[in-house]
Parts: C-alpha cells; structure tokens; sequence
C-alpha cells in the first residue's frame, strides 16, 4: 500500500528503508503511526520494528541524517530512539512476550513479527508496514486492524481476558482509545475489563493518572469517564467520582443526576478550553456534594456548603491521583470555590459591591470561572438555560464596568499593611491586621470610594476605635 505519510515522512522512511537493507533486517512501520495514518490523524513519533538488533539499526539511520543525531538506546531493553526536530523514531527488536502469574513483568525472547503483532494490546495497534525495498508498504494485517479502524472498533488481538490479566493498564488505554477515537469497545473486550477491573490496582497511579489526562484532553471528554464508570474501573481509581452517580426521591422530589451533570459540564467547558486545568476543575467543581446531600421537608433537596467541601477535597484527590500539588491544583481549588458565585450573582440585585468582591477574590483567573459557570448550566429546559446565559451576559457586562472603573483584577488596597505601621509607629502585629483588613472590607462594601484619602480617614477612623495614637513627632 502506498504510506501515507508527509515529504518529510517519506524521506525518513526512505533512510530506514536504505539502512534496513543494508543491514539485511527485516523492518516495518507499527503501532500507533499506521494507525493514525489510516485515520488521518496528525502524528509526531513512529515506531519500527526489526526482525534483529534495533539499536543496530538506530545507529545505521542515525549515520544518513546530517547533522547525525544523538541515538539514545536502552541495551536492557533492546530499544532506541531518535529525536529529530520535529519527529521521533523509536527502534526495537520483534520480540516475544509471555507473562507469568507471580509477576507483573513480562518475560521478553526475540520473535518474529507476529509474535510482536500478538502482543500489542488492541488490533488497530497491530498493523504493521514493510520498509524494505523487496516489498515497501506492504500491509501486514493478521488481526483485520485494518477493518477494525474502518468500523471504529477497539478489540484486543487474542484473548480479551488474558490480554487485560497481562497488563492490567490496557483496560484503561482501551478506554482512552475509545474517548479519543470515538471507536466502541466490543462488548467482548469491554466484558473483560468489567471481569478484570481489579487487577487495575496493581498499575502505578502515573501511568493510570496519565490515561486520565489524556481522556481529560479529548472533544469530548465524557466519554471515556463515562466508560471508565461503566466498566467499574472508576470506584477503584477514583471512588469520590462514582458517589456523584444517581439520583435519590423522597416525596417524590428528586435532584438531578450529578455524575451525568458532571460530564455534561466536562464536555461544555472542552468546547472552549483545551487546558487540562480547566477541564479538572469542571470534572471536580460538585465532588462536594454527596458529602453535603441532605433532604429539606417541604423544600427538597440542597447541598448547602458543597464548593467549601469540595475545595477541601481537591488538594486530597490531586494526591492520591499523583496530580502535581502546585499552583495549578490551587486554581482548580479556586474555582472548586468560586464556582456558584457569577451564578449567585444572577439570582439577586447585582450590586457593585459583590461585582467588586467576586473580581477581587477570582482576581486573574476571573476569565476561567467565568468559562466553569457558563459550562455549568446544562438544564434541560431551554428556556431555564436562555434564561441563565442572558442573566449570565448581563453579570458579564457589569463586571467590565466595575473592572473599568475600578480595575479590581489585581487590585490592591491604597493604604498598605506597611504604610499603617509607619504612621502609627508600630511593630507587626494584630492591629495592623485589622486596620487593612477594615479598609479592604469598607472598599470592597462600597463604604468608601477606592482611593487614598478616603482610605487614609477610614484608617484614621479604625485607628482611633482601637484607641491608638499617632505617636508624637519631636
Ligand atoms: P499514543 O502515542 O497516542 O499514546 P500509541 O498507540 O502510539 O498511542 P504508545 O504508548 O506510543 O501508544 O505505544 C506504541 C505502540 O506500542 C502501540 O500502538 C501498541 O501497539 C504498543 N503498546 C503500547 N503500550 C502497550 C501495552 N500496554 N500493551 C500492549 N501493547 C502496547
Ligand atoms: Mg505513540
């Protein structure tokens, strides 16, 4: 078959082509290249595989690229790779692998090509294309990958049940497959992740968390946390996330479905964000609500106090998941927070004063909470949700005003916790404290205007309450 692939590609693949026979090593394209080339997908990596010594072969190709770049090979492994500007080749030897019960890693033999065919996890990974010159592009397709791509479907090579047993991180890079690809699962396949769901305890959190962010970075996102839920591989990695599923009656009075809300705001937020960030926070900004569900007679059901609990959740599930503990999980813990209160905003007067408040405690990532509320309206009633976006638009308006007039972004008092301590001569200590914190109050309240002067005889003011003097100059 004719490779699809760029210029460039070609060239590359005219260079292991040369190599490879030169070498006398039978040698293909395979894996996750031929399959995203038969999609149609972009693609930055390739790998080949050589019936023989791949380092060999690395540093052989190596040897046609001027200037000749580094090789990078792992002898252990039998593996090694190549990072070009804008591409990355990855060589490795065909092998064999064969799992025992009592351990987790594989036992590795050279093979032949089919023996490496048969242990790739899905048959849509298995593809592989000759680069020799005797038979260039040659498609060599004992699974039908090739049918399998055409049909969307995600099925393993040989026994579903022994495959996912082997490496257990199959089950959720099969999911992940499906969330990116929009391929289905057989039920044959995805039977034999429900039946090995546990086995999924003995995979490092990394690679685990790493299948997550990369469900986390699909269109739709909802997908594969979806299949996730289904397969029940979901209450073992991330059990918090499953408390969020069903909906409870009492008197006939029921709540909505949090987990499916939760996935409908996930894949709202991802029509306009591509930061992983923001899509965390979408997937966490309810977590807090099992844990604050209560029935109110005559009233109905209410999760008063979820977004405090939930940001309190959020630095605990960023360390179990092995999320990096910095200043992006203190976003997502900012707008976990945040999330209720642009909407808030909507059900009373708007005032200036909660404007002023809510831009002052978003501060720069007022942007992202606005994108979190709009994506949290997912109501079923189209005129609710009319209703809601046009309130939405006119909170929007307001804080440009306030923003413009007062530009509360990054906004700091006028009277500095320094400044007080100067006039008053005095040491750090509690009455400075509440000195600027009454000032900041008083402005954000909208009890005196956002400048020195005012600020200065408010400050005057507290003082004096507090019974300090201004000490004398002599
Ligand atoms: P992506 O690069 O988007 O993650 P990929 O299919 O290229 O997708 P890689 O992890 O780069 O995935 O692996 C390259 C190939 O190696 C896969 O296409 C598959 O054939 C094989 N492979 C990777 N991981 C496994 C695994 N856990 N079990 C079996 N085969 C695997
Ligand atoms: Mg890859």
């Amino acid at each position: 078959m004719q490779i699809p692939c760029s210029t460039i590609e070609r060239a590359i693949f005219d260079k292991i082509a040369f190599a490879a026979d030169e070498l006398q090593l039978p040698t293909f394209l395979i894996g996750g290249f031929v399959r995203d080339k038969i999609i149609g997908r972009n693609t930055k990596d390739a790998d080949i595989v050589c019936l023989g010594d791949g380092i060999a072969l690395a540093h052989r190709v190596a040897d046609l690229f001027e200037p000749r770049p580094a090789v990078a090979y792992f002898k252990n492994f039998g593996t090694a790779q190549i990072k070009l500007p804008e591409f990355e080749i990855e060589f490795v030897g065909a092998r064999k692998e064969s799992y025992q019960p009592d351990s987790r890693k594989p036992r590795v033999e050279i093979g032949s090509l089919e023996d490496d065919q048969n242990r790739r996890d899905f048959t849509i990974n298995a593809l592989a294309i000759s680069l020799n010159k005797a038979d260039f592009g040659t498609l060599i397709d004992p699974f039908n990958g090739l049918l399998a791509i055409e049909e969307k479907l995600i099925k393993t090579p040989l026994l579903p049940e022994q495959t996912f047993s082997d490496d257990p991180l199959r089950m959720m890079r099969a999911i992940r497959f499906a969330a990116q690809l929009n391929f289905e699962i057989v039920p044959e396949t995805f039977d034999a992740i429900k039946a090995q769901a546990d086995r999924i305890k003995i995979v490092s959190q990394e690679r685990i968390t790493d299948e997550l962010n990369k469900i986390m970075l699909c269109d739709k996102p909802s997908k594969g946390w979806d299949l996730l839920f289904r397969s029940g591989l979901l209450a073992i990695i991330f059990p918090q996330m499953v408390e969020l599923h069903g909906a409870e009656y009492i008197d006939g009075l029921g709540h909505k479905d949090n987990f499916y809300h939760t996935l409908q705001v996930i894949d709202n937020i991802s029509e306009n964000t591509d930061d992983l960030w923001l899509r965390w926070a979408a997937l966490l900004h309810d977590i807090g609500k099992p844990a604050t569900k209560q029935f109110e007679e005559g009233h109905g059901w209410t999760f008063h106090g979820h977004e405090n609990v939930g940001a309190r959740m959020v630095p605990k599930i960023f360390t179990r998941l092995k999320l990096p503990l910095n200043e992006k999980m203190k976003l997502v813990q900012k707008l976990v927070l945040l999330h209720l209160r642009p909407i808030s905003l909507t059900n009373e007067n708007i005032t200036d004063s909660a404007v002023r408040r809510l831009l002052f405690e978003a501060g720069e990532d007022i942007d992202a909470l606005m994108l979190l509320c709009s994506a949290d309206i997912t109501s079923k009633n189209k005129y609710k949700v009319k209703r809601y976006l046009q309130n939405f638009e006119m909170v929007k308006q307001r804080m440009k005003e306030v923003e413009e007039s007062d530009q509360m972004r990054n906004w700091q008092p006028p009277i500095t916790g320094g400044m007080i301590m100067e006039h008053f001569g005095l040491t750090p200590g509690k009455n400075v404290g509440i000195i600027k914190d009454a000032i900041r109050e008083a402005i954000l309240d909208g009890l005196i205007p956002n400048e020195y002067e005012a600020a200065y005889s408010y400050m005057l003011q507290k003082a004096a309450e507090l019974g300090i003097q201004v000490p004398n100059k002599s």
